[in-house]
């Protein structure tokens, strides 16, 4: 870790914007939060490539700020030509770190690619460019929405991550317990690497409850019950929100917790609230 890195090790994810006005908060966001030391930033990739072209222009844009910048990257509906392509594009310009995912099958979309699963697209990119790439793969302490169960989702994520990842990142959770649960799950399958937890700060309820619902992420009972009593009030939402998260925060890092990965949706308040209430 340099001098200069935030002690907590924390790192944030912005999404590629599609206006000029997006361009201009991301662009502040990553003012904000680059003040804060983060190890890296990420930045992530529509389904089937669709933001490819936007993604790699938000990577430039981001990494403006001489802090590591990670494009998220998926296999699906991709052919091994397209992402060999796209890995040399990266490589001369200069970047050397990815989150390396399966991503999910946009509707219309015909093939399903060559790689069906994110440890495919690990081997792929260690037998194509071998060490160059710090490679971070997707992590899911509540299990992945297609999953039979948890067991069967930490065996499957372990050989993600023997295939040579270097670290995780997991979906966003609230309970605390739930990672603690896959982490040592993962240690028992020889997973020796850093998992990270993803955070998202709790912005706007209705948006939140509907991602939840996808992505196969709980909202504990109490928190949507209390959610639900502030109605329209984004003020006791956002206050609400921010002690929610801010403690369990604290609880993983307290609990060993090797950093945190924090889902800005390219706004950096809500997240600073929350990074300036934690202690080393
Ligand atoms: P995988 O690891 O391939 O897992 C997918 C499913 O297949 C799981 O149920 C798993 O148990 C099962 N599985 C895995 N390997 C095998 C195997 N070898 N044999 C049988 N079954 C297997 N999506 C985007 O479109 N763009 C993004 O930028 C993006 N960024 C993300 C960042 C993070 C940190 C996270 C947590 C998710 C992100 N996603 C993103 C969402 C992700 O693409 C979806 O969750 C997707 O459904 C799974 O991707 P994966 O890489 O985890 O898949």
């Amino acid at each position: 870790m340099s001098s200069q890195e935030h002690p907590l090790g924390i790192s944030f994810e912005f999404f590629p914007p599609a206006t000029d006005v997006g361009r201009g908060k991301l662009l502040q966001a990553r003012d904000a939060l680059a003040t804060r030391q983060p190890r890296f930033f990420s930045v992530t990739y529509g389904a089937g490539g669709s933001t490819q072209e936007r993604t790699r222009a938000a990577v430039r844009a981001v990494g403006e700020r001489g802090i590591t910048t990670a494009p998220h990257l998926s296999c699906i509906g991709s052919e091994k030509a397209q992402l060999r392509d796209l890995l040399a594009q990266y490589r001369e310009e200069g970047i050397d770190s990815l989150v390396a995912l399966r991503g999910d099958m946009p509707s219309g979309m015909a093939s399903l690619g060559e790689l069906r699963y994110g440890n495919e697209l690990v081997e792929f990119i260690r037998d194509e460019t071998g060490d160059h790439f710090d490679i971070a793969v997707a992590a899911y302490p509540e299990s992945h929405p297609q999953a039979p169960n948890l067991d069967r989702d930490v065996e499957n994520f372990a050989r993600k991550m023997h295939a040579g990842a270097n670290m995780a990142i997991t979906q966003y959770f609230f309970t605390a317990d739930a990672y603690f649960r896959f982490v040592d799950k993962a240690r028992a399958l020889g997973v020796e690497k850093p998992i990270i937890p993803g955070i998202m700060p709790i912005i706007n309820y209705t948006k939140l409850a509907r991602f939840s619902d996808a992505c196969g992420a709980e909202i504990p009972r109490w928190i949507r019950k209390q959610l639900e009593s502030y109605g329209d009030d984004s003020d006791a939402i956002s206050q609400f929100g921010t002690e929610v998260v801010t403690n369990l925060c604290q609880r993983l890092l307290d609990g060993g917790a090797p950093g945190l990965h924090f889902y800005t949706l390219n706004q950096s308040t809500p997240v600073l609230k929350i990074v300036d209430n934690l202690t080393d």
